[in-house]
């Protein structure tokens, strides 16, 4: 009887997942295991909203695993301690698990073939779990960087690769009787929540992206920007705790095919590029991809301006709506996203790692490589090709909520002013003006982009 064990991370299903195939290929047991992980707590990682929804993915894999004739082995520790003692307990000869992408990851995986050293156990990385092209599996000719820097000729490569078949779920896994597992955790349990937080589990992913693929897709090319018709997939949270495989969900869009289906794909390409970036910079999660030599605004007034930029009160109407969808939710719309980023760091000049921290507090989508390099990105020290440039949130929300309907729905306290005016409160006649119990702006924009352009000193190439 050959016993393996497979460690998820975040690649929580059962479909497409190669660890686990490789697994039941060539062993007769398996140990799907899963460890609450004491690092990522101690890191202030484990925010509320990701908590909850990860306790969703697990009792949702458990069930699955029941329903084929296992179960979910769950255990709490240093995940190398924790998986050499099972390696040991169940006599395990294979581990296997996703490749690691980020600086923690790398080092995980490390920790474990130490860990296993000398237990005649194999440790088996599988890469196109995490990412549909693993990092490093493209490389920009003749430069020795190890990663694209620009988006678009990493997009045609990528593109250009053949892409593996999405495998199916397998039908029976054999757990060993004896081996003990945890409570398993309860969303319930969780405090601090957003009230609209959304559900997970690997069966919710698929509800998801099948309906998607049937009413969402073939708009989405022409209304993913569309702050109020809310016309993208979110799917973000799936792909980051992997309850949906980015193979997958690409080669199902492609299979659906249109205009729509392309600019999906492209859309993963993006995380792709994002972790490829991570992969080979893993200090970027922290330090900027390009430093830019910023004069960051310090001291009372930043704070307060900070403060109401996470509250939702910058008196800019398309922002607060933005931040307070993320707060409610835990999720943000991607053009919410640029735009209440860049106001951060270039209107209010603010270190972008204080709105990457917010973000990471709130988002249930939050991922270290997707959110510090989008982060830097809009704040021009990341692979922006543009990085000076500033995004109006006036113009972004005449643009993208002409009816200011997203506004509405976020900000009631304007619900009764209609566009174009609502994005632009504080112009309106004094008396009518009163009747809207909404701040004033906390800065005047060109103010804003006269001290950002001063205090940047680019000299980067
Ligand atoms: P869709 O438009 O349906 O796109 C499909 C998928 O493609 C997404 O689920 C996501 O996995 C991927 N994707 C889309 N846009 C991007 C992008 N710009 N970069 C990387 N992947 C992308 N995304 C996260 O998953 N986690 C984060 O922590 C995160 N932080 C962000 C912070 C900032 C400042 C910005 C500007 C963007 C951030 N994004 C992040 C990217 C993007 O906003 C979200 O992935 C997207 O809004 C999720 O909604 P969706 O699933 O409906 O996306």
């Amino acid at each position: 009887m050959k016993t393996a064990v497979v460690l998820y991370t975040s690649d929580l299903r059962l479909h497409d997942h190669p660890p686990l195939r490789a697994a039941l290929a060539t062993c007769d047991r398996v140990v799907p295991l899963f460890v609450h992980d004491r690092a990522v707590e101690r890191a202030g990682f484990a925010a509320p909203n990701r908590t909850a929804f990860l306790a969703d993915c697990l009792a949702d894999l458990d069930a699955a695993l029941r329903e084929r004739g296992g179960r979910l082995v769950l255990r709490s520790g240093e995940v190398a301690d924790e998986v050499g003692a099972l390696v040991r307990e169940a006599g395990a000869v294979e581990l296997h698990l996703a490749a690691g992408v980020s600086g923690y990851a790398q080092a995980r995986e490390r920790r474990l073939r130490e860990a296993l050293r000398g237990q005649g156990c194999a440790l088996h990385a599988h890469d196109g779990v995490i990412t549909a092209v693993a990092p490093g599996a493209i490389l920009p000719s003749g430069r020795g960087s190890g990663h694209f820097a620009v988006f678009t000729p990493y997009l045609r490569r990528w593109s250009e690769l053949p892409p593996r078949r999405a495998a199916a779920a397998p039908r029976v896994v054999r757990v060993p009787e004896d081996i003990g597992s945890e409570e398993p955790p309860r969303r319930s349990a969780v405090t601090g929540t957003s009230p609209g937080l959304a559900r997970g589990g690997e069966r919710e992913a698929r509800r998801l992206l099948t309906r998607w693929l049937r009413s969402g897709l073939a708009r989405y090319e022409d209304t993913h920007d569309d702050l109020a018709a809310d016309a993208t997939s979110r799917l973000s949270p799936h792909l980051h705790f992997g309850t949906l495989s980015p193979v997958e969900a690409a080669q199902r869009a492609r299979e659906a095919g249109g205009p729509g289906a392309e600019a999906f794909v492209r859309q993963l390409c993006w995380r792709d590029f994002h972790h490829q970036v991570l992969a080979a910079r893993p200090e970027t999660a922290t330090e900027d991809y390009r430093p830019r030599h910023d004069r960051w605004r310090t001291g009372r007034d930043a704070e307060e301006e900070i403060r109401a930029w996470k509250e939702g009160r910058t008196g800019y109407p398309v922002v607060d709506a933005a931040m307070r969808q993320l707060r409610h939710e835990g999720w943000m719309h991607n053009r919410g996203r640029l735009l209440a980023a860049g106001f951060l760091t270039k209107t209010l000049y603010a270190d972008w790692r204080t709105g990457a921290r917010h973000f990471l507090d709130l988002l249930v989508d939050g991922d270290v490589a997707n959110n510090q390099l989008n982060w830097q990105w809009v704040a021009g020290t990341g692979t922006d090709t543009r990085p000076n440039r500033i995004l109006n949130p006036v113009r972004q929300g005449l643009r993208y909520d002409p009816e200011g309907r997203y506004v509405h729905r976020w900000v009631p306290e304007l619900a009764g002013l209609p566009a174009p005016r609502v994005h632009e409160p504080w112009r309106l006649p004094a008396a009518e003006r009163a009747r809207y119990d909404y701040p004033e702006p906390v800065v005047d924009l060109a103010e804003g982009r006269a001290r950002f352009l001063e205090g940047r000193r680019d000299d980067a190439p």
